[in-house]
């Protein structure tokens, strides 16, 4: 294991990989099923060989603290500020009796899977592959252009070599969170995210 932190932001991900966690990734595993061992999760978001890759916590948040990666809230902000237009608006959002908009307004998981799609679709030259893995049947969001995948068809697909990434046998990430102590991965634990706004300001200096 190098301890070479990745680089954040240097150039636009091939891949975004948005991870649900509850039935999906190994920390709260499906009863019966195969779940995604975090330390893969770990390697998509902190391999210096996968800087391809980009990877959001799109189902509970806890996942965020134990992958190191970013989530909701990381990707609702960074939408805010890129405002994209017109993309809020195709959000059904809860009113109260009144018919006001209620503020507290949370994107569900369709809509944050949207939301994040929506971070890098508009950026010219920016064209990844973005896949979902989540126990919930979002197959729906395949005619929008993700690849879905149930947890245990993607440990199938990675152990066939038919996915989208690969991770190779020994990656050097342990299965413990990052925030555990007993996390003995020797790197660093950066939530290292494409973000719209510094490729456009490194291509205007060009
Ligand atoms: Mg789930
Ligand atoms: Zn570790």
């Amino acid at each position: 294991m190098t301890d070479i932190p990745r680089t954040p932001h240097a150039t636009p991900p091939e891949f975004v990989l948005c991870f649900d966690r509850d039935y999906t990734v190994d920390v709260n595993p499906p009863r019966d099923r195969q779940a995604v061992p975090l330390q893969w999760v770990k390697y998509f978001a902190h391999s210096p060989d996968t800087q391809h890759i980009d990877v959001w916590a799109t189902g509970n948040q806890h996942l965020v603290s134990e992958a190191g990666i970013p989530g909701i809230r990381t990707a609702k902000a960074l939408w805010d500020t890129v405002n994209i237009p017109d993309v809020e608006e195709t959000f059904d959002k809860p009113h109260d009796e009144n018919g006001e908009e209620i503020s507290t307004y949370k994107p569900d998981r369709r809509e944050g899977l949207r939301m994040i799609k929506d971070i890098y679709d508009p950026v010219e030259g920016v064209a990844p592959s973005f896949v979902v893995v989540d126990d919930a049947n979002l197959i729906a969001l395949e005619s929008e252009g993700w690849s879905y995948y149930q947890p245990w068809d993607f440990v199938a697909a990675i152990g066939d070599n038919t996915a989208e990434v690969t991770v190779p046998e020994s990656h050097g990430f342990c299965n413990q969170p990052v925030i555990s102590n007993n996390c003995t991965c020797n790197t660093a634990f950066e939530k290292s995210f494409f973000d719209p706004r510094k490729f456009r300001a490194n291509r205007s200096e060009i």
